[in-house]
């Protein structure tokens, strides 16, 4: 067996002739920066969340980024936002100026606990930024509610979970602004690096696209001090072609998902196994980005993984307020418990829209046997 944690090259064999032809369209056009592919992309994307806007950029960090900003938010400032995620979370609020305020995760269900808000929060606080980790939306309505209650703006980080429902509501349109990531890995990814901003604020979008494109809405002339971080026309246009494949490839992953349940579940069942399964409540239809199991003896079961020729990887290794890019910051909360533990235990499986079912229960079949053998 040899089977790798992502497969980039069926997803281009998949959509080959449309991508082609993207590709020539584009080449042809003589239009490369901010035309009508990334205007095509924004009002189909828009629509498919059910925001009144999208906003093209760079990336996910920058969208994250360039929202705090438009929104005010800097130094003196703080941001509620979860102790276990990427890091990119807390980074936007650091360049943003503003301090990242930690809040510890559900336990079961990996994403902040909407029950830890009112210990972070302060006179300074000025927003929350939920993340829908994994591709399983946060619990949003007591966050809102809380927010609601306190004057604070919320931003989704929504990188992981394009298409996911919250009550049958999506994603990117849950909070006052979300970001998203089309990096190569997420599902829905570009070609490269791409992002976005799906909110239903008429100003917060027309101050983006004063923002991304250096602070300039008429050319030439520049009323704030913006960025560099336009949505590439390239990507839009295959971003495009691969938002109609969408919800059919998330279908694949959920098909991918209740393989593993179903074979580790019956396996767990038949003995006490240390081994968490992704937990999925009733009002959430996750997309599956990751399909992450805990166990304590998270490393050794890897290994025998990595011996069977399956890749396994960590999301995430290393909890952000551990970085050492987080050194300095003094926490009012300094431990985070769980989200050390989760750091220590969690394991993601293989999944994506191009694992077949089989491979999906040869890996089960093969985390079964590891787990006999730990079991002794
Ligand atoms: C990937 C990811 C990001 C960053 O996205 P980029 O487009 O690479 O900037 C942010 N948050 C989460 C949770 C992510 O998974």
């Amino acid at each position: 067996m040899n089977i790798p944690f992502n497969d980039f090259a069926s997803p281009y064999q998949e959509l080959k002739a449309e991508l082609d032809e993207a590709y020539a369209r584009f080449m042809q056009s003589g239009w490369y920066v901010l035309g009508r592919e990334v205007e095509g992309f924004e009002q189909e994307y828009a629509a498919y969340c059910g925001t009144k806007y999208c906003v093209g950029v760079a990336n996910c960090l920058d969208a994250m980024h360039l929202v705090l900003r438009a929104w005010n938010i800097g130094p003196g400032d703080e941001v509620i936002v979860p102790s276990n995620t990427y890091i990119a979370t807390w980074l936007a609020i650091s360049h943003a100026g503003a301090t990242p305020v930690p809040v510890e995760p559900d336990g079961r269900t990996h994403n902040l606990d909407p029950a830890g808000l009112a210990a972070a929060l302060t006179p300074r606080t000025r927003a929350i930024m939920p993340v829908h980790l994994y591709g399983q939306p946060a619990d949003m309505d007591p966050i809102m509610a809380f927010a609601g209650r306190h004057g604070l703006k919320v931003l989704e980080d929504a990188a992981q979970a394009q298409g996911a429902l919250y009550k049958g509501r999506r994603a990117g349109a849950l909070g006052h602004a979300a970001g998203h990531s089309f990096y190569p890995t997420k599902n829905l990814g570009a070609f490269g690096d791409a992002g976005a901003v799906t909110t239903d604020d008429p100003e917060l979008a027309g101050r983006l696209k004063v923002l991304r494109n250096y602070g300039s809405q008429k050319r030439y002339y520049n009323e704030v001090i913006g960025y560099n971080s336009r949505l590439d026309e390239l990507q839009a246009a295959f971003l495009r072609i691969k938002l109609r494949h969408l919800d059919e490839w998330n279908e694949r992953r959920s098909k991918i998902a209740s393989c593993y349940l179903e074979a580790l579940q019956t396996e767990i069942g038949s003995r006490q196994s240390e081994m968490t399964l992704p937990f999925v409540p009733a009002w959430a239809s996750p997309v599956w980005h990751l399909f992450v199991i805990r166990h304590p003896q998270r490393d050794v079961l890897r290994e025998k993984l990595a011996a069977a020729g399956i890749a396994t990887l960590i999301h995430y290794p290393v909890p952000p307020h551990r970085s050492g890019a987080y050194a300095g910051l003094r926490l009012a909360q300094p431990s985070l418990p769980l989200a050390d533990t989760l750091a220590a235990e969690v394991l993601s499986l293989p999944i994506g829209p191009h694992l077949t079912e089989a491979h999906a229960r040869q890996i089960a079949g093969a985390l079964n046997e590891s787990l006999n053998l730990l079991a002794g």
